[in-house]
């Protein structure tokens, strides 16, 4: 078993998916998916 870097969950090393370097579990990388890059035209 592996420990979710992001909520400390335990998950099977094999549902482990890697994010930046860490080993997080499937429900923070289904949540932790904002797109780095804002929408065109949402800032000046
Ligand atoms: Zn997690």
């Amino acid at each position: 078993m592996a420990i979710c870097a992001k909520c400390g969950v335990e998950v099977k090393e094999e549902d482990m998916y890697e994010d930046h370097g860490l080993q997080i579990c499937e429900d923070c990388k289904m949540k932790g998916t904002r797109s780095p890059a804002k929408p065109c035209g949402g800032e000046k």
